[in-house]
C-alpha cells in the first residue's frame, strides 16, 4: 500500500515561509501555509539579496525574474558622511559572480516576496490565519486561528518571524534587548530626485549613524535608503509603523549633499526599531520546528537575515526529503544540528558589526 504524503502546515508566508513551502513542493511534499495577513502588501523597502539566498532562489526557479526586476550595482561603495571621500568600494560585477557563484542582487522586498509567493499555488496559501493554538495530537498537530478555523497537520514549521507565535507556544515569552537604535527606511520612485544623480549602492558614514542608499529596479527607477541611529526611546518593532519625514531630515543634517537630497525627495518613511535576541537553546519539539526569524532573528548589519531564512529552507527539504512521519521528529532534529553554527555566527557577527568596528573596518579598508 503507497504511504500518504506527509502533511506539512507551514505558519507564516514570508520569506522563510514561502521559500520553504518552494522547497518542498519541489519534492513532492504536500503543504499548506496559513498567513496572518490578509492580502499581501508590497512594503516599502530594499532587501540585498546576498549570493547565498541567489544560490536557493536560482534552485526555485527565480533567477531569471529576480535579475530582471532587482538592481545589479556595480559595487558596495563606503563614503564620509560630510566629505563624501570615498572610504572602500567592494566591487561587485562579473568577477565577483564568477567568484562567489552568483549575484548580488539589490532588490524591492515586495518583488522578491511575490518572486517566492508565484512559486506557490493561491489554494495552498489561506490567508487572513492568525496562528493562535498549537497541540499535538495522536497523529500530528492541531492548528487555531484567530478566524475561529482549525486545521491538522503531521508536522508544522513555524517561519512566523520575529514575533513567533509558534515559538512563544512553545518555548514561552524571549527576552528582548532593544540596541537604542532605530531604522528608518522607504522606498520611492526615483522620478522624485528630479534629474539628481545617486551612487549604485552607497554606505555613508557618519559619527554615530549611517545610512545606505540603493536602488532596487535595473532601470534606476526606484530608490531606497535604509538608516541606522540612536533613539532609545523608541521601541516599536514592527513592518508598518511610521516615522516623521522632518525629524528624519533633522537627523541628517551637515550629511553630504547627496544624502540630504535624497532624504528631502522622501514623500513618506517607516521607523523601525532595531532589536537583538539570542539564538534560541532549542528550535524543535518533536514534529514542531521553527525558521528563520522565529528562531534566529539578526540585527539588520549584515543584511542576512532573510538569506538565512531562505538558506533554511533549502536545508530543511533536504533533510525532510523521503521522511515519513514516523521519521519527522529526527529530520527537524537533524535541520536544527546542521544550521545552527552557522545561523548563530552570522547572528553573532551581525550583532558585533556596531558603527565603531565598522568605521575601524572601513578605514583598514576590510568593510563589507
Ligand atoms: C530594516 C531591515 C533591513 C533588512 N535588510 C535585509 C537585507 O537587506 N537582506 C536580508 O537578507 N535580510 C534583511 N533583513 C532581515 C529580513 O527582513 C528578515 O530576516 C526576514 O524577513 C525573515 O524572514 P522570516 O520568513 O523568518 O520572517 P518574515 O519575513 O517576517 O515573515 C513572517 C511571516 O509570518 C506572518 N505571521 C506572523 N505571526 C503569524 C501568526 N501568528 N499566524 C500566521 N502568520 C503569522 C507574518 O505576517 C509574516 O508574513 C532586514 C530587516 C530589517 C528590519
Amino acid at each position: 500500500m503507497m504511504a500518504r504524503p506527509l502533511s506539512i502546515a507551514i505558519v507564516g508566508a514570508g520569506m522563510g515561509g514561502l521559500a520553504t513551502a518552494a522547497s518542498l513542493r519541489r519534492i513532492g511534499m504536500e503543504v499548506r501555509v496559513y498567513e496572518q495577513a490578509a492580502q499581501f502588501a508590497r512594503i516599502g523597502a530594499g532587501i540585498q539579496i546576498g549570493c547565498n539566498a541567489m544560490k536557493v532562489l536560482r534552485e526555485l526557479g527565480l533567477g531569471p525574474r529576480l535579475r530582471a526586476n532587482s538592481f545589479y550595482p556595480r559595487s558596495w561603495n563606503n563614503r564620509d558622511w560630510r566629505t563624501g571621500e570615498v572610504k572602500f568600494d567592494m566591487i561587485f560585477g562579473e568577477h565577483a559572480e564568477k567568484k562567489f557563484g552568483a549575484p548580488y542582487l539589490l532588490a524591492h522586498r515586495g518583488d522578491l516576496h511575490a518572486a517566492l509567493a508565484s512559486t506557490v499555488p493561491d489554494e495552498s496559501i489561506r490567508l487572513d490565519h492568525k496562528l493562535v493554538g498549537l497541540d499535538e495530537t495522536a497523529d500530528g498537530a492541531r492548528l487555531s486561528f484567530a478566524n475561529g478555523e482549525t486545521a491538522t497537520a503531521d508536522a508544522v514549521i513555524g517561519a512566523d518571524g520575529v514575533h513567533s507565535q509558534v515559538r512563544q507556544i512553545l518555548y514561552g515569552a524571549s527576552p528582548v534587548n532593544f540596541t537604542g537604535r532605530i531604522a528608518y527606511r522607504t522606498t520611492y520612485p526615483a522620478a522624485l530626485l528630479d534629474g539628481q544623480k545617486i551612487g549604485d549602492c552607497t554606505k555613508w558614514w557618519g559619527e554615530d549613524r549611517h545610512v545606505v542608499i540603493y536602488y532596487v529596479k535595473p532601470d534606476r527607477s526606484e530608490v531606497y535608503f535604509v538608516t541606522s541611529q540612536p533613539e532609545p526611546a523608541f521601541r516599536i518593532e514592527s513592518w508598518s509603523a511610521k516615522g516623521d519625514v522632518r525629524e528624519l531630515r533633522g537627523a541628517f543634517e551637515g550629511f553630504h549633499p547627496e544624502v540630504t537630497k535624497v532624504l528631502a525627495a522622501c514623500p513618506d518613511v517607516h521607523k523601525w526599531a532595531i532589536v537583538d535576541r539570542d539564538a534560541l537553546p532549542r528550535w524543535t519539539e518533536r514534529n514542531v520546528t521553527l525558521l528563520g526569524d522565529a528562531c534566529h532573528p539578526m540585527t539588520p548589519y549584515m543584511a542576512q537575515g532573510a538569506a538565512m531564512a531562505i538558506e533554511d529552507a533549502a536545508v530543511l527539504s533536504r533533510c525532510l526529503e523521503g521522511v515519513d512521519r514516523d521519521g519527522v521528529a529526527n529530520a527537524f532534529r537533524r535541520f536544527e544540528a546542521t544550521r545552527r553554527a552557522r545561523t548563530t555566527r552570522v547572528q553573532d557577527t551581525s550583532r558585533t558589526n556596531t558603527m565603531a568596528q565598522g568605521q575601524d573596518r572601513c578605514r583598514l579598508g576590510l568593510w563589507l
